[in-house]
């Protein structure tokens, strides 16, 4: 049985963070997918709350470019509008396609991509791809509005810098962190849907006469919090486009990486992951298919 005190829906940010300001017992609410499977699991810190819902809040719903190309998600914009969206998928089909990997069609019309970065996982599908495409975060409450990296957002595992009245409103991707790039993401997974990943690989590359001139490597499930192997990154730039290359890069991946021993994988297992999609992902974005 799901036990919670109340519930109130709410139409606009402010009076959300008002009533979560005014209210230590109260929790937000947006797709609900995590929220309450915890609270039908009886987690002590999920029982007995007041509800805020959010998801009927206009300005968190859209998906838009703004005057300078930048590309704007509402956080409560769902996993299914995000893989059918023409703007993510012109613009970053990366996003659509981690999108159409979470959960299934039910999970994915009701999962929010907010909710996806606010419940703190790893595993989460909208991480590792978020980290790539440097994507900052809008977070209100009725004080102020601040504008942050998504990587000083994750503190430790499920603990991100939200404190109570805090809303994410919107993710931004700045036009200079998509335009030119290719990117793909990779989730491996024992099973193909329904299955949280054992490890999710996402790169960015941007190439010119076959040399890379900027890449982004980031990973899920490689460590405590999605994170960005940012000096291979800086050693890959200007490195000539082959075999030999990127098997430097894959191997130098590792050492910024901190996979564990889980019941799921062994450390072993993932950092062979890592290397593996790593490889495949940079082949597949130069057009090379690569199946081991
Ligand atoms: C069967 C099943 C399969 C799943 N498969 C996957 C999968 O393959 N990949 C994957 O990544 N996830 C998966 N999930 C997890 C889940 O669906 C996602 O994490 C989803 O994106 C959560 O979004 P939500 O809107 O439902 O969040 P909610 O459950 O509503 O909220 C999650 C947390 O975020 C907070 N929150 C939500 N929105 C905001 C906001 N705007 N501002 C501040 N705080 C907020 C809530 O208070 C809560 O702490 C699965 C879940 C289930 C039940």
């Amino acid at each position: 049985m799901y036990q919670l005190k109340s519930y109130t829906e709410t139409n606009s940010i402010y009076q959300a963070s008002e009533i979560l300001i005014n209210n230590e017992n109260a929790m937000i609410i947006a797709g609900g997918t995590d929220v309450l499977v915890k609270m039908r699991d009886l987690k002590k810190s999920y029982i007995d709350k007041d509800l805020v819902g959010i998801t009927r809040i206009k300005e968190l719903n859209e998906i838009y470019k703004d005057k300078e190309e930048n590309i704007i998600i509402g956080s409560c914009v769902n996993f299914t509008k995000l893989e059918e969206n023409e703007i993510i998928l012109k613009n970053i089909p990366i996003l659509a396609k981690s999108s159409s990997l979470v959960g299934g069609p039910q999970i994915r019309n009701m999962g929010t991509i907010g909710g996806n970065i606010c419940n703190g996982v790893t595993s989460a599908e909208s991480a590792s791809v978020l980290f790539a495409l440097n994507a900052k975060l809008e977070i209100e409450n009725i004080n102020r509005k601040k504008i942050i990296p998504i990587e000083n957002f994750y503190i430790d595992h499920a603990k991100v810098l939200l404190k109570q009245g805090d809303i994410l409103s919107k993710i931004i991707i700045n036009k200079k962190d998509y335009e030119g790039f290719k990117g793909v993401y990779f989730k491996f997974a024992p099973r193909n849907a329904m299955d949280i990943a054992t490890i999710g690989v996402s790169v960015m590359l941007k190439e010119k006469n076959n040399k890379i001139e900027d890449i982004r490597l980031a990973y899920g499930v490689a460590g405590p919090i999605p994170l960005r192997a940012k000096n291979t990154e800086k050693l890959s730039i200007n490195l000539e486009l082959n075999e030999k290359n990127i098997d430097i890069i894959c191997d130098n991946v590792l050492k910024e990486t901190n996979t564990r021993n889980s019941w799921r994988a062994s450390k072993a297992y993932r950092d062979n992951l890592i290397k593996v999609f790593t490889k495949r992902a940079i082949l597949n974005l130069i057009g090379v298919d690569y199946e081991n």
